[in-house]
């Protein structure tokens, strides 16, 4: 008792002071806590919009074939409008644009996928979708054996990527009409090797005319005409 007795002033003395330092810092370090468990979970449900968690994912095939060095924007309906103008031939054999199924704003990884994905049997041929120039034949891990086409006017790309192997002859810079045979459907690249398919994805060009920049146009909505009347 006497101990404690004589104990009892001392610690009487120093509380004041050091709960209320310890009080403050405690609560200062909860404010920032809970601010920042805040920021994390207004994060992530930020990151889980419908998009990226869009169940057709899952039946798209595997691998990340989302296209190279094209940055993510919205479709120029303008651009669109023209193209649809123009009538082009779907460019996977025996494929009509009906069975087209649009996977334009699917998410394919980290990035949107921003290309028609036409399924068809390995060696299927893959025909141009109308007039221009082969701009480039490229290799690249994701896309396997590639074309970029040029169209007529030099302001549209066409791209056909996963091919099996290139049309005989095909070489960079040539005139290839509506029709001309570029190559055969596959699943080079990232594709899976079950589900060989025609990734093909149109971009308008930048003013430098390089065949791996541009704006990401739908080509399922330049198929999809819709229900009006034929023309
Ligand atoms: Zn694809």
């Amino acid at each position: 008792m006497n101990r404690l007795a004589a104990l009892g002033p001392i610690v009487r003395q120093a509380r004041p002071p050091w709960l209320l330092i310890v009080g403050v810092l405690m609560t200062g370090l909860l404010a920032l806590g809970l601010v920042r468990l805040g920021a994390w979970l207004s994060n992530d449900l930020r990151q889980a919009t419908p998009g990226s968690r869009d169940p057709r994912t899952r039946l798209a095939p595997a691998g990340t074939d989302a296209t190279p060095g094209i940055p993510a924007k919205r479709a120029d309906e303008t651009a669109v409008e023209e193209l649809r103008a123009r009538d082009l031939l779907v460019p996977v054999d025996g494929v009509t644009r009906d069975r087209l199924t649009g996977s334009f704003d699917q998410a394919r990884g980290e990035r949107r996928h921003e290309a028609l994905d036409i399924m068809a049997p390995r060696g299927t041929p893959v025909h141009a979708v109308e007039a221009g120039t082969i701009a480039k034949l490229f290799w690249s891990k994701s896309g396997g054996h590639t074309i970029y086409q040029f169209d007529p006017s030099g302001r549209y790309a066409y791209y056909y990527a996963h091919l099996d192997r290139y049309a005989d002859g095909l070489s960079e810079q040539a005139a290839i009409s509506r029709g001309t045979l570029l190559g055969y459907v596959g699943s080079t690249g990232n594709a899976d090797a079950s589900a060989p398919h025609l990734h093909f994805a149109v971009f308008k060009l930048g003013p430098e005319k390089q065949w791996w920049v541009g704006e990401p146009i739908d080509p399922y909505a330049i198929f999809n005409i819709g229900s009006g009347p034929p023309h």
